[in-house]
């Protein structure tokens, strides 16, 4: 056993005296393994100063052939005609002001993208496929260092999520054997402060900032029943723009596009060339069985300890996590499985199926794991879990058009940390084109397209690495907790010292030193350096 093993058990007796505060009723396990809470030095504690919020802006020099935003269009530059004093010449403006850009997908990343954008004075158009804001009613985490993100991007979304998120209360996320008679006790823990996880739910979440992105953007700043289905770069002699196609006929012409459009990414199939093997994502033979759950019945199935804390129970081709949201009165649920057998329908990566199927994944478990996965409804979602593992984009951008979020790098859920990477993914964005469209605009259309097309190459080249590197990870740790990998096997401490790195990689990270960074490389591509390009 490694010093840094035996160090980390040595640890251990710190969080006791928290532990049993928490849960008054149990002792402290033997054997658990206990990661030390030392400050993460590379990861800023504080809330980094928002940037100062621009101007809003209704934006110009969009052409459209959709009537309602043309409308507008004519609307506001009569009005601009009749209020501008002729005889004061008015400042030129920057590219910042005469662009718009559209976001394709009103999920979580595409509306915090969008207020981004919206916080430095750009003015953006959602188009969402769906007829309203829409989510699954399951729970959500977002680490310190997402939330930090968050503030870069903008106030407005720490703002949604403070309104509808609660720090997780409990001191360790502990792993228990699922499967094993006999054996109680954690074999390991990691204590809740290093992720410092705040719990929400996702509908809450997506609704809370589809307002601040209304309050915070021009009328019809979020477009539904808009499902994109093509797109071309028009030349600069043709106007330099990008024509959208969506699937009700509407074509509407914008400066740049950022496809938030989820792990199907449309966008990103365009963007790639269908025959990319990154324009689809692959099924990992892995399923997940979600649900939320009245809190005093896990705490019936599995007792108050482990119902009121963040646990997780691994075992052979399986594992679930629990963990207590919405004021401890929910909880949040998933049985994760390894299947062999294909997904039927690579469209539809959600289907219906009877409780007894995943009853059958954990038939020979403990029984409380038993107990609690008889909670799910009688015909509980499935999900298919696909990723990009196999097969990553090489790049997230081509032209004037770029993907973010799951669209970029679609994960698995096992470090919980995917839309994380989204959210880092704003926060990049918005630096590098606030930073781009900061220039005088001359009219040339060319100076607009070498500007955002330099934004969006140093953003793709400040995000790949990582983000890619989260995709892999997580798939490992699947892997890990079903007893999968093969050198690991069942192993509490290999286990756990895999799991550690990987999460440690994704904890410690400096989200100010990224976006400075992208900021460095935007200005450089734009002068025409080498740095930056992807
Ligand atoms: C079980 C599970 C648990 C998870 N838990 C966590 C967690 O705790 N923490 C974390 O950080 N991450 C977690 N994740 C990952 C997280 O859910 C995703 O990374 C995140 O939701 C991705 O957001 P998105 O906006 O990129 O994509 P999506 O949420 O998929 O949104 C895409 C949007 O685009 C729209 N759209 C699609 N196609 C088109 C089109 N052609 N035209 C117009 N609109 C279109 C869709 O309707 C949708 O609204 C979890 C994932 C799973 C599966």
């Amino acid at each position: 056993m490694g010093s840094s093993w035996s160090s980390l058990r040595e640890t251990k007796t710190r969080y006791s005296k928290r532990m049993s505060q928490v849960f008054e009723s149990k002792k402290e396990s033997e054997g658990a393994i206990v990661v030390a809470i030392e400050p993460v030095s590379a990861t800023p504690t504080s809330e980094p100063a928002p940037p100062a919020p621009s101007p809003k802006t209704n934006g110009e020099g969009t052409t459209t052939t959709d009537t309602e935003t043309a409308t507008e269009t004519t609307t506001q530059n009569a009005s601009s005609n009749t209020s501008i004093p002729t005889s004061i010449e008015a400042p030129t403006p920057t590219l910042r002001e005469t662009t718009h850009i559209a976001i394709i997908g009103g999920g979580i990343i595409g509306l915090i993208t969008a207020l981004g954008l919206l916080h430095r004075g750009i003015r953006v158009t959602v188009y969402e496929r769906a007829s309203k804001l829409t989510e699954t009613s399951a729970g959500f985490s977002f680490s310190s260092g997402a939330r930090q993100a968050m503030s870069h991007t903008s106030p407005r979304v720490r703002e949604a999520l403070r309104n509808v998120a609660a720090p997780n209360p409990y001191p360790f996320i502990r792993y228990f054997d699922g499967f094993t008679p006999g054996v109680e006790d954690p074999l390991w823990q990691i204590p809740a402060e290093r992720p410092d996880y705040h719990g929400c739910l996702r509908a809450a979440f997506l609704e809370a900032l589809g307002s601040e992105v209304r309050s915070a953007g021009d009328e019809g700043v979020i477009r539904f029943g808009m499902s994109l289905e093509g797109y071309e770069e028009l030349s600069e002699e043709e106007g330099g723009k990008v024509r959208l196609t969506f699937g009700d006929g509407t074509v509407v012409e914008v400066d740049a596009v950022i496809g938030c459009d989820g792990i199907k990414s449309r966008t990103r199939q365009i963007m790639l060339g269908e025959d990319d093997p990154a324009a689809l994502p692959g099924f990992t033979h892995m399923v997940a069985y979600r649900a939320v759950i009245p809190l005093d019945a896990v705490v019936a199935a599995m007792g108050e300890d482990k119902g009121y804390s963040h646990c997780l129970h691994v075992g052979p081709g399986a594992y679930t996590v629990t963990y207590p949201i919405a004021n401890n009165t929910l909880s949040n649920m998933i049985l994760f499985c390894k299947t062999t057998t294909p997904w039927p329908d690579a469209n539809k990566l959600l289907a219906s199926c009877l409780r007894s199927t995943a009853q059958e994944a954990i038939s020979t478990w403990k029984p409380d794991i038993r107990s609690l996965i008889a909670l799910l409804p009688e015909t509980p979602s499935k999900w298919a879990m696909f990723d990009m593992s196999s097969h990553p984009a090489k790049s997230y951008t081509r032209g004037r058009v770029c993907v973010a979020g799951d669209a970029a790098h679609a994960s698995t859920p096992f470090l919980a940390s995917g839309a994380a990477m989204g959210v880092e993914d704003a926060a990049v964005l918005s630096t590098v084109l606030e930073t781009a469209l900061a220039r005088p605009a001359t009219g040339s259309a060319g100076e607009k397209s070498a500007a955002i097309s330099a934004a969006f190459r140093a953003f793709s080249a400040r995000r790949i690495e990582r983000s890619q590197m989260v995709v892999r990870y997580s798939r490992e740790v699947g892997e890990m907790c079903m007893w999968q990998d093969e050198e690991v096997g069942r192993d509490p401490e290999q286990c756990f010292q895999g799991i550690w790195r990987r999460y440690s990689d994704v904890w410690e990270f400096d989200v100010q030193e990224m976006v400075e960074g992208a900021r460095r490389d935007c200005i450089a591509l734009f002068e025409g350096g080498e740095k930056g390009s992807s």
